[in-house]
């Protein structure tokens, strides 16, 4: 044991010069960041929330997001997009790896306005009935939706129009979106985007009990997971307790995510290291295969 100021003769030669309180403690922390760091998730990912997007071209062309994505470590990938040439010439370039979701969007986003255009619904239902020439659109989103617009019927249409083609959709909203979701569609298969707007554990969790077919991606809410170095207990317990209902992300939303998509796709590997590994094996891949399917980059 270290105690007071004498060197114990049982620790190696490298170790003796750490042998005074202090330096103990230094060592002490270098030591816990090792093991952390040396723990962290090293199977592969399946991203369930990136963009590509004209604005993201610039940075990574499309015969660059295969590789930009191998590269980080990601084997497979849903991709939301608004352009139907851009994610063609993408998926071209990285047969089988990457899963076309529908965008529903025009630029500039109108993330804010959607839910009041009435013709929305037919524009996507011709996009979802012309596919892309490599292949159908796999889902639909991201929907931003938050609780005051939630009986909006542009958006009960195009949950029942992703049902009836057994296509998930994903949603950034509310919690009382989600309600209306399961309300309008008991057996709708709902990705909540970054767990929701509220991240609380406790909330999540009633939330994935309520509805067995919702989904959580976990993206934008590394910091959170990593707390001060370890993952708080709650979360742990919320991963662990709905271990098969939890998916990964970096959500590439602007260029720059698209250049850093190496370090964030390593911040979620840090905090999936602190899981069970056959915990972490599934929140990184196997959900993720399980609802998309897909080949290999
Ligand atoms: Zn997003």
């Amino acid at each position: 044991m270290l105690t007071g100021n004498r060197p114990d003769p049982g620790l190696p030669k490298e170790v003796m010069m750490f042998a005074r309180p202090l330096h103990r403690a230094v060592l002490l922390i270098v030591l816990v960041g090792l093991s952390l760091a040396a723990h962290a998730y090293e199977g592969p990912l399946f991203d369930a929330h990136l963009h590509y997007n004209p604005a993201h071209a610039d940075t990574v062309a499309p015969d660059g997001v295969g590789p930009a994505l191998a590269g980080a470590g990601i084997r497979r990938a849903v991709i939301l997009a608004r352009d139907d040439e851009l994610i063609e010439a993408a998926m071209r370039a990285a047969p089988g790896g990457i899963v076309p979701f529908l965008d529903v969007y025009r630029p500039p986003a109108d993330k804010g306005g959607w839910m009041h255009d009435s013709d929305l619904p037919e524009r996507m239902r011709a996009r979802l009935d012309a596919g892309l020439e490599t292949g159908d659109w796999r889902g639909i989103g991201e929907l931003h939706l938050f609780a005051e617009d939630r009986h909006s019927p542009v958006f009960e249409a195009l949950l029942v129009m992703a049902h009836e083609r057994g296509l998930p959709l994903m949603i950034h909203g509310d919690p009382a979106v989600i309600d209306r979701a399961y309300e309008i569609e008991p057996e709708a298969v709902v990705l909540w985007a970054h767990a929701g707007t509220f991240p609380h554990p406790d909330l999540i969790g009633d939330y994935l009990g309520r509805y067995p077919n919702l989904h959580a991606d976990l993206s934008m809410r590394s910091e959170r997971l990593t707390g001060d170095g370890f993952m708080p207990l709650e979360w742990q317990d919320l991963l662990i307790a709905h271990a098969d209902r939890f998916l990964v992300g970096v959500d590439t939303f602007s260029a720059t995510r698209w250049r850093e998509i190496d370090a964030h796709a390593e911040a979620i590997r840090t905090w999936l290291g602190h899981l069970p590994g056959d915990v972490a094996a599934r929140i990184a891949f196997g959900n993720a295969e399980r609802l998309f399917g897909g080949g290999d980059l």
